[in-house]
């Protein structure tokens, strides 16, 4: 009868969804594994690459330290890889603590008020030496001349770490011409820029940078130092103050990446305007 059939189809077409549903669900599980799985390859690869790499200079240069006929320079020389290998060991394992804080939740906001000019100031400082080293040059721009509203609330620290990661990378990816690290008040937000005249980017890498473990070129990667877990932390920072990260980037020529963050006047500023 009609009646037989259309149960019939309407239990065929409610079936058809239902498994139809649960081949999709069960695709989407196998490509999330596989991304997992590949991002696991990445993590051990890079990991043991940056552990491995800094190890065998200490290794390598205490075993040259001990010879007898060395110059007090070489000493020198010598004892300044291995503080930098140990610092470059020591990066690694701040950024897999704060990596693995961000992601069960412990990571915690210090909301505060600081002199904003005062320490791209002493970002200036900081980076100009390792600038000079490669021959580039550094400039630093500020959005704001006035000092009182400069002193803006936020989380100090991170601010300042996703800027030094920013400001890193632009040294570490740029051989030639110069970096330029600024900020603008832009609609009630403070926009930082950090722009460099190095490698740049590749348009479809430029997203998945900002990924744990993700390094846009990985044979030219393996040239630089680094884990690819500089960009994920500035991310999940920038994001855990409230504000966002982005790039823009041409291939060959250079890349500017932005942050921007909630401008909010210390309590003070707040009070008198
Ligand atoms: P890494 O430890 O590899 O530097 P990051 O997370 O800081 O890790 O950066 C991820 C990748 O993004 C880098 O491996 C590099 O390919 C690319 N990248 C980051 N900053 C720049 C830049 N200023 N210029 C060119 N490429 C960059």
């Amino acid at each position: 009868s009609y009646k037989g059939w259309f149960y019939v189809i309407i239990t065929a077409l409610i079936f058809f969804i239902f498994i139809r549903r649960h081949i999709e669900k069960l695709r989407r599980a196998e490509r999330q594994a596989q991304e997992s799985d590949r991002l696991k390859s990445a993590f051990l690869a890079n990991v043991s690459h940056e552990i491995r790499t800094p190890m065998s200079g200490i290794m390598g240069f205490a075993e040259l330290l001990k010879e007898p006929g060395n110059t007090g320079e070489q000493q020198l020389e010598y004892i300044k890889i291995i503080e930098n290998s140990g610092e470059r060991m020591l990066d690694l394992i701040n950024d897999l603590i704060n990596i693995s804080k961000l992601e069960s939740g412990q990571m915690k906001l210090f909301i505060c008020e600081f002199d904003l000019n005062e320490k791209m100031h002493l970002l200036y400082q900081f980076f100009k030496i390792q600038a000079e080293e490669k021959k580039l040059e550094l400039f630093c721009k500020l959005g704001l001349a006035n000092t009182d509203d400069a002193i803006i609330l936020s989380d100090k620290d991170k601010v300042i770490s996703v800027l030094t990661n920013l400001i890193k990378n632009a040294i570490k990816y740029t051989d030639k011409g110069y970096v330029e690290f600024g900020y603008i008040i832009n609609e009630g937000t403070i926009e930082f820029y950090v722009t460099d005249t190095g490698i740049g980017i590749e348009s479809d890498k430029q997203h998945s940078i900002f990924e744990r473990f993700v390094q846009a070129d990985i044979s030219l990667a393996r040239s630089y130092e680094g884990a690819g877990l500089g960009l994920a932390i500035s991310k999940a920072y920038a994001e855990l103050i409230g504000g966002t990260i982005w790039v823009d980037s041409q291939y060959g020529m250079g890349s500017t990446f932005y942050f921007s963050i909630p401008y909010k006047k210390a309590l003070a500023q707040q009070a008198n305007s």
